[in-house]
């Protein structure tokens, strides 16, 4: 076993997005110089291409990423060359391509999947509402009786009408897109040394990147398994390795004997990958907001690693309950002595008792 490090609570992210879809997302720690060039993880093999073309930093708490271009050939942003040696800042929904106008790149900001409506950048109104289609709005603007003034309010109302319709469909659209480059994050994560505590050659143990407790880890397959509905009877050796990692980390946890664990997974995980988690009991955590977050670790749609080897052991495979996403919205009840709690604040201030 590698050595524990601290927990990290970042709360946002950013994102490096290959615009031609050439390989998964690159992930752009806060403040953090990562180096964009001619690699394997970019796909790049263009000797035009310097192996460090660009140096790229976030800064999430304003809201960009800084380019600096390192390579002799021209970097550029939105049509701009960069310039050896310059920085120029790189915006959400602004074009980066690395090297001669080829590989172009966007960058996303966001924090968790729950609060992905928030953070979908929004297009404005000026934007939407001059590519509105006027052939269509003369088409729903044509009634009978209509005096000018009438027709002209109506055709405000439409106009307005048409800029919400696209809006709505551009953010769902990009809200989609981001889903699921967001579902794909844990590929990325258990590839960070940083964030890794524990590899061995089939399975790798990270910290969760927004831990619902004081110890939040996750032990990943290095097998590309998508979840457990693709878990098949060969992988009952592999799901008893994991849980015995998690069961060998929680031992190792010089706070474990204060502290009880639980070992799982979520019914209907919202990550890909499959993942088990290995938490802590105290729930304490500024990353646990929500009675979603709540229920998915305290009631039955999480399923105990035992229980799922043993279903693994009987079936040869994992069966979830229908219905089972309704238990998240049940109320939120204390784990340790079943009180009813209204709100989530409630509920942590309720927790501080049992785990001063
Ligand atoms: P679930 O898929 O519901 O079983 O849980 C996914 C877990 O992954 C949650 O506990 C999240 O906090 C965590 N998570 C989400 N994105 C990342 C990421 N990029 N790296 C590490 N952990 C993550």
């Amino acid at each position: 076993m590698r050595g524990w490090r601290g927990l990290g609570n970042t709360m946002r992210a950013c994102w490096l997005v290959s615009k031609d879809g050439r390989h998964q997302p690159i992930h752009l720690a806060h403040l953090t110089c990562v180096f964009i060039g001619r690699s394997q993880e970019t796909k790049i093999t263009d000797k035009k291409c310097s192996r460090q073309q660009v140096q790229l930093k976030a800064d999430y708490n304003k809201g960009y990423v800084l380019v600096k271009q390192l390579g002799i050939n021209p970097s550029n942003v939105n049509s701009e060359d960069v310039g050896k040696d310059k920085e120029v800042k790189l915006k959400p929904g602004q074009i980066l391509h690395i090297v001669n106008q080829l590989y172009p790149y966007t960058i996303q900001f966001a924090e968790e999947s729950s609060e992905i409506k928030k953070l979908s950048p929004k297009r404005s109104y000026e934007e939407i509402s001059s590519n509105s289609n006027s052939s269509t709005l003369n088409k729903y603007i044509k009634t009978e009786h209509s005096s000018p003034r009438d027709l002209e309010r109506k055709k405000e109302k439409t106009k307005q009408r048409q800029t919400v319709t696209q809006v709505n469909s551009a953010e769902m659209s990009e809200k989609k897109d981001f889903q699921r480059m967001w579902n794909q994050g844990l590929k990325v994560t258990m590839q960070d040394p940083k964030f890794q505590i524990y590899k061995d050659d089939t399975v790798v143990v990270i910290k969760d990147k927004y831990p619902k407790a004081r110890f939040h880890w996750l032990v990943l397959p290095l097998e590309p398994i998508s979840s457990l509905k693709a878990v098949r009877e060969n992988h009952l050796n592999l799901l008893q390795h994991m849980n015995k990692v998690g069961e060998k980390l929680v031992q190792e946890c010089q706070d474990s004997k204060a502290l009880k664990f639980r070992l799982g997974y979520h019914a209907i995980p919202s990550m890909s990958h499959l993942h088990l988690h290995v938490i802590s009991q105290d729930f304490e955590s500024p990353c646990l907001k929500t009675k979603k977050h709540w229920n998915s670790f305290n009631t039955d749609y999480f399923l105990e690693s035992k229980d799922v080897l043993e279903m693994m052991e009987q079936d040869g495979k994992v069966t979830v309950k229908d219905g089972v996403s309704e238990l998240l919205k049940i109320t939120l009840t204390c784990h340790v002595c079943r009180q009813q709690l209204s709100t989530i604040p409630q509920l942590k201030e309720h927790l501080k008792k049992h785990f001063p």
